[in-house]
């Protein structure tokens, strides 16, 4: 049972945990010879590869979203874009080793199908001419807006590979729609889906968002019941923060017209009830699941993953992002790309790879991130395992942390007994605020309110 009035009183502004560190601990002195020896060492390790691609260009803005995008109706960006991509791929390509075995593809954005059919299939080509070993079942992603869809597109990436697809939806309500400048009728929805099936794609995603203006008990039911309808394996449910100091575009929402804490509370409410009455398990703070998807397998076998994509049942891939703004994750590393595109091809003009600013982590930060993305993705951790991987004594090295969770455990969110923890299925829901007592930089860094946004 969920405790609605605990989820309440918990609602801070706490780190997202797509990363450990954090990204404000990112540094911009970070070198490229530090990006070089963390690839040689990946290299070393054989691990197999996750390649993540950004493609940052949307048409206009939808005023709701956190994303790092383009707006322009510019076509010649695109076929420019794409050049510089496959120049990344080559400089990347004399420190990574390209023939590594790849088990996941993903293009994020933005909105990945602004480019044409004949672009996508250019891209896909370019990776699939470098990397040599890409896995006949990898698992291969790509996030979609259905405004910007059609048949050929989809045609294109089915013969690629891709075989799962993410829906971007957030409300199907025309006033929370128009309030959000995103207008997407229910159909166009169920076209894109349908469409999506037809092509063969085993895993449909479907995104919707909680917090936007207009929304309200009702208005959410109604919305959820329509998601339901269009048949996705997968719901991410996301908590809108609305940041506005951070981005210009949430400037445009009327403050006035944002659902209060507690009406988002009931929006969660009736979403949880919903989706588990639909047949979908609750797989970590803010995704559903039907218990034949892989992500419900591989958290009940303990195999869930957390990364900067969310969820995922690939453990043990470095992570290689390519594009503006892009994130690499290696077993002691993070490195990202440059946010602004001109910066990007300055590097890439200059024949280096164009990392911005990164991490490297020591002993600690390993062990730290261990013990946080293991809570994020299992919502339990035996104490044994960590010993055995870090040959450190649990109980000890963590008191401080295990002392704050008292409280919680105090408040239902958590249990600590016989060497383990788990969350509640409150706790779950709050995943955030029990890993956040793992965080060591938290405490020093301050300012939580401004850079994390509220954990329910
Ligand atoms: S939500 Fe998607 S389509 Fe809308 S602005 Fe953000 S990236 Fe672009």
């Amino acid at each position: 049972m969920i405790d609605y009035e605990k989820l309440a009183k918990y609602s801070a502004p706490v780190p997202r945990y797509t990363s450990y560190p954090t990204a404000p601990e990112f540094k911009d002195d970070w070198s490229l010879e530090d990006l070089r020896k963390h690839i040689e060492r990946s290299n070393q390790s054989g691990r197999d590869l996750s390649i993540y691609f950004h493609l940052p260009f949307c048409r206009s803005a939808c005023y709701f979203c956190g994303c790092n995008a383009i707006y322009t109706s510019k076509e010649e960006l695109k076929d420019r874009y794409i050049g510089y991509l496959e120049r990344e791929i080559a400089i990347m390509g004399e420190r990574l080793n390209l023939k590594r075995r790849v088990a996941q593809i993903h293009f994020g954005g933005g909105t990945p199908t602004f480019f044409s059919a004949a672009q996508l299939g250019s891209i896909i080509a370019a990776i699939r001419a470098e990397f040599s070993n890409i896995d006949k079942n990898a698992e291969f992603g790509v996030e979609i807006d259905p405004r910007f869809f059609t048949e050929e597109q989809m045609k294109v990436l089915a013969e690629g590979g891709v075989n799962r697809i993410s829906f971007g939806v957030q409300d199907f309500d025309l006033k929370v729609q128009e309030a959000v400048h995103r207008i997407q009728p229910y159909d166009l929805n169920a076209r894109s889906v349908e469409t999506a099936r037809r092509y063969g794609v085993q895993s449909v995603n479907i995104d919707l968002l909680y917090g936007l203006p207009f929304q309200n008990a009702a208005s959410f039911r109604r919305t959820i019941e329509q998601a339901l309808q269009l048949g996705a394996d997968r719901v991410a449910l996301f908590n809108y923060a609305h940041m506005p100091w951070l981005k210009k575009t949430m400037r445009k929402i009327d403050e006035t017209t944002i659902p209060s804490p507690a009406e988002k509370l009931k929006m969660l409410q009736i979403a949880v009830e919903l989706f588990g009455a639909g047949g979908f398990e609750m797989i970590g703070m803010d995704h559903f699941a039907k218990p034949n998807d892989e992500l419900c397998v591989a958290l009940k076998e303990g195999k869930l993953h957390r990364n900067f994509q969310g969820y995922s049942t690939h453990k043990g891939c470095d992570l290689f992002g390519f594009g503006v703004t892009s994130i690499s994750e290696g077993e002691d590393f993070y490195a990202q790309n440059f946010r602004d595109k001109d910066d990007y091809e300055i590097a890439i003009d200059a024949a280096k790879p164009p990392v911005m600013r990164g991490v490297s982590l020591d002993s600690d930060d390993r062990l730290r991130k261990r013990v946080i993305m293991g809570l994020m993705s299992l919502f339990a951790l035996e104490f044994a395992e960590i010993e055995r991987e870090f040959n450190i004594e649990f109980e000890s090295y963590f008191a401080d942390a295990l002392s704050a969770l008292s409280a919680l455990e105090a408040d239902g969110l958590l249990s600590v007994a016989n060497r383990r923890i788990e969350a509640s299925a409150t706790g779950r829901l709050l995943i955030r605020n029990i890993a956040m007592h793992f965080d060591k930089y938290l405490k020093k860094s301050g300012a939580l309110e401004r850079r994390f946004s509220k954990s329910v």
